[in-house]
């Protein structure tokens, strides 16, 4: 049985036309499957919209949370709870394609354990999130060494790699990168982003920019480095101006100091903020994980197993 896994925050226009839609397709398929929508701490209708679908189908089934914890604890959610033999992991939004998933499934049935969803080409974006997007999977990727440029969320998993990602204790997980980093037969979907059907883009400009921050810390130590280099460099100016400023006193002219001084202050001062800054960002990361919370917390369950049960 194949485990259809979407997160959802804030996706009432898009529940019930997403579930028909991958339903129907896997229906026609004869796939056998079942559809899992982790309502994600949604403000809007989105919960009562899978409450609904789930009573119309018996596939379908809903996990919601007690509050927004953000798509990366969604998916970890929809993995922990699906029953299948493997999982597809896809938007609510329809952006990536749903046609897809038979690609995906076949390649399983191949013997594949992992398909990756490649983009093709990233859709609309405008030239700065671009530019921004592939530095930051530059040093993601340099941090795994797979090549991440064009990965996304949209992903096939075997049993095998869900139970897996299911044991690592992490808490700050990248999904993405960690679903490549645990390796695998590896096979790859490539496909066009769509346009958003309905609804908008979850991300501002500060949520990615803490996402970003977020999955960089958690899968590198590059910024560390960093700290140290330029402690080195900053050493090696350091010297040279100690040398030079010897040198001029001895041939009996001081120094005219005072700009090198403020220079050498302001230059020195925001170094080692910035370092004490990253450093003190790993520092965080390590508390959060030490605290063990948990990844997120579970309100309501709507159909499936679960309700039969009861
Ligand atoms: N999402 C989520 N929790 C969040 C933000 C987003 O579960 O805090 C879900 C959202 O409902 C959608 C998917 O993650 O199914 C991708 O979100 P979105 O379409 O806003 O991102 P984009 O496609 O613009 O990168
Ligand atoms: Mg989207």
């Amino acid at each position: 049985m194949l485990s259809v896994i979407i997160p959802a925050y804030n996706e009432e226009q898009m529940i019930a036309i997403t579930a028909n839609t991958i339903h129907n397709l896997l229906n026609r398929a004869e796939i056998e499957h079942e559809i899992i929508f982790i309502n994600d701490g949604s403000k809007d209708k989105t919960w009562l919209h899978i409450q609904q679908v789930s009573k119309a189908y018996n596939q379908i089934r809903g996990i919601s949370f007690s509050r927004n914890f953000g798509k990366e604890s969604a998916i970890f959610a929809g993995i922990t709870e699906a029953i299948g033999d493997a999982c597809v992991v896809i938007d609510c939004d329809l952006q990536h394609p749903p046609q897809k998933i038979i690609d995906m499934y076949r390649l399983w049935e191949q013997g594949y354990e992992v398909v990756e969803g490649v983009k093709s080409d990233r859709g609309k974006e405008n030239s700065v999130y671009k530019l921004a997007s592939h530095t930051f999977y530059q040093m993601i990727s340099s941090a795994t060494g797979i090549d991440m440029s064009n990965s996304s969320d949209f992903k096939l998993l075997d049993r095998k790699v869900m139970d897996i990602l299911k044991m690592i204790p992490e808490k700050n997980i990248f999904f993405r990168a960690m679903s490549s980093w645990v390796g695998f037969r590896t096979a790859q979907v490539y496909y066009e982003v769509q346009e958003r059907q309905a609804g908008e883009t979850k991300w501002s400009t500060k949520a990615l920019i803490k996402y970003a921050v977020t999955n960089i810390t958690s899968f590198t130590t590059a910024p560390m480095q960093i700290v140290t280099i330029l402690g080195i460099l900053m050493f090696i100016g350091g010297v040279s101006l100690s040398i030079l400023t010897i040198i001029s006193k001895l041939e009996g002219r001081a120094a005219d100091g005072l700009t090198t001084v403020i220079i050498l202050q302001c230059l020195i001062g925001s170094v080692i903020m910035t370092s004490i800054g990253i450093v003190g960002h790993y520092i965080a990361k390590i508390y959060e994980e030490v605290k063990r919370r948990p990844r997120y917390i579970i309100a309501e369950r709507i159909g499936g197993y679960v309700t039969q049960n009861q």
